[in-house]
């Protein structure tokens, strides 16, 4: 399916990285893994077919009706991130997204190494300074990393309200960005984390980022697998600017 359109309506995107690294089959979570060679390989092959590599705000929130753009977000802040992803940004004039569990900065994947998976560091707080520094842009992915929907009102506020200020405390800069844990979001949960001073969240559902036609606390994402060669990332781009189609305005 051709998704390069010469002209219409623009298309943004939001593309969902977790782990930059071989794929690891003993892990439970091996499909989130994605090897540098191809995290690099993903950059050329956008690049090449015209899209522009944009941040956040401007792929979910600035109207560009010219131009094919995505922006790169990744999840649990992974020091694989750092390693491999950042080099490679860095060297195309990119930046991204991070979300970052803020008790467990320096610390490990505690919910999936707790429940059976590969440890897995997570960055430190010079790293994640350090990339906040060269214009990347930090936000929220909790404290703990729990299903927030399970959570009750006080927990959720904590969840919400203490990975803000703890970040905040760490870059000295506002975090306004959270990506909910697993995708797992209902309205109450949203409307916490809109109290909570956050300006837009993003999920786990399939879709493009704009028009938002979830609101700002439901911005859609493709999920970048260890799969995604060429061809089978722009399969999944087609598939999310199909299911934006299909939303309801
Ligand atoms: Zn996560």
């Amino acid at each position: 399916m051709d998704v390069t359109p010469s002209s219409g309506p623009s298309i943004s995107v939001v593309l969902l990285y977790h782990r930059i690294g071989l794929p690891r089959l003993t892990s439970r979570v091996a499909g989130q893994y994605v090897a540098p060679a191809l995290f690099r390989s993903q950059l050329v092959s956008l690049s090449a077919d015209g899209w522009q590599g944009v941040s956040l705000q401007q792929a979910a929130f600035e109207a560009d009706h010219d131009r094919k753009r995505f922006a790169l977000t990744f999840d649990d802040a992974y020091c694989s991130v750092y390693e491999h992803a950042y080099p490679a940004l860095a060297g195309s004039g990119l930046t991204a997204t991070i979300y970052v569990v803020a008790d467990q900065i320096g610390g490990c994947n505690q919910w999936d190494y707790g429940a059976g998976d590969r440890r897995e560091s997570l960055m430190t707080a010079g790293q994640i300074r350090e990339m906040a520094e060269h214009g990347f842009e930090i936000g929220s992915h909790t404290r703990s990393h729990p299903h927030l929907t399970r959570l009750d009102d006080e927990q959720l506020r904590q969840e919400l309200i203490g990975s803000k200020q703890r970040l905040e405390d760490l870059l000295g800069r506002e975090i306004t960005s959270l990506a909910y844990p697993y995708g797992n979001h209902d309205q109450r949960v949203i409307s916490a984390a809109r109290s909570a001073g956050y300006t837009n969240a993003v999920t786990t559902v399939l879709g493009t980022a704009q028009p938002t036609v979830g609101g700002p606390f439901e911005i859609p994402r493709i999920n970048v697998r260890w799969s995604a060669v060429g061809p089978l990332l722009k399969r999944k781009i087609a598939r999310a600017v199909q299911a934006g189609k299909q939303l309801p305005c």
